[in-house]
């Protein structure tokens, strides 16, 4: 049944709670990485590298670190002054490429100034890159091969899946077009066998564009982007934008004023934000499982 028709007979949107659907997934993390410990003596090892003193990033990094431990992931963090030269991060990054204790590791974004991101990225063993940022990482996915898959858009998938299994024949638009979010995410709902569309800053007519989406996913960084008018009744719609405002955050989406048209909704906060660092945890105990040689579980 094609969405729009699945939906329409409903006043309100159901918001889709990512609180509930992290909770179940780093579930069955904890459960994995139980057996692992148990059965196998191995403790999976997740390091987070953070450079500068950017407040909202050692808020994330402190949020990844409590995450790790809570699933029995051992964390290993970093922290490294503002002015480190980008050669003592290579440097740092190969050492914990050949630590066996460390499945996983994530340099937090932004880095300052004096360091190329892409080249950091590079000096990343790709079988340990857990954001999935590293270029064979991003080959991969755009090739439909394994590989890790950059953890926000794995759980906006999540979310979406969670709604409605079966994502053929579906119209997608994602609004974004970055390395981090945008892209990726396009090519997981292509991997689904959606019809793509990815609209960005330059494109014509985004609210007509917008509209035609059976899936809506923004991630932008624009407060009330959004409206009712852009979306399809009964759409589902996915908001990964954050933007502080005042003492909260909120996303790209008019919440209010959208939800009575939607089908389902993420709210923001409460929606795609606890689902990114379930994933980067499902990341780390995949990570963990090929290093080992072990079977890789389905974690949901
Ligand atoms: P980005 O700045 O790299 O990319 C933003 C994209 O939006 C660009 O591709 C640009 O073309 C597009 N854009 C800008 N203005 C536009 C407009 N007026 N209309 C249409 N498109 C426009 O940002 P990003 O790293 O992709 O992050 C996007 C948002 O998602 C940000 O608000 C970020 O904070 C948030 N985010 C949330 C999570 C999470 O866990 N919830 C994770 C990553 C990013």
């Amino acid at each position: 049944m094609a969405m729009s028709e699945q939906k329409t007979s409903k006043e309100v949107g159901t918001i889709i709670d990512g609180k509930a659907v992290a909770r179940n997934l780093r579930d069955s993390i904890k459960h994995h990485v139980d057996v692992l410990i148990e059965d196998h003596k191995i403790m999976p090892g997740l390091a987070v590298v953070l450079v500068g003193d950017d407040p909202a990033s050692h808020i994330y990094v402190g949020s990844k670190e409590t995450a790790a431990k809570r699933a029995g992931i051992r964390s290993f963090v970093h922290r490294l002054p503002k002015n480190t030269s980008q050669d003592t991060l290579v440097a740092l990054l190969h050492k914990l490429n050949k630590d066996k204790k460390v499945n996983g590791i994530l340099v937090q974004l932004p880095l300052p100034k004096q360091m190329d991101e892409a080249t950091i990225l590079r000096h990343i063993d790709p079988a340990k890159d857990v954001d999935g940022l590293h270029i064979e990482n991003v080959g991969r996915l755009a090739a439909g091969m394994p590989g890790m898959v950059p953890c926000t858009p794995l759980g906006c998938l999540t979310l979406i899946k969670s709604v409605e299994p079966n994502l053929t024949g579906l119209h997608a638009v994602v609004i974004g077009r970055s390395n981090l979010v945008g892209k990726p995410m396009a090519q997981l709902l292509l991997k689904e066998n959606c019809t793509v569309t990815i609209a960005h800053s330059r494109t014509p007519q985004l609210s007509h564009v917008a509209r035609q989406a059976d899936i809506l996913v923004t991630a932008v960084g624009k407060p009330g982007l959004v409206k009712a008018d852009w979306v399809k009744p009964g759409a589902i719609v996915i908001d990964v934008g954050i933007t502080r405002q005042d003492d909260r955050i909120v996303g790209d989406v008019d919440f209010l004023d959208v939800l009575p048209v939607a089908g389902f909704i993420t709210p923001v906060p409460g929606g795609v934000g606890p689902m990114t660092i379930a994933c980067l945890l499902g990341n780390t105990v995949a990570a963990c499982c090929r290093q080992n040689e072990l079977t890789v579980p389905e974690l949901r």
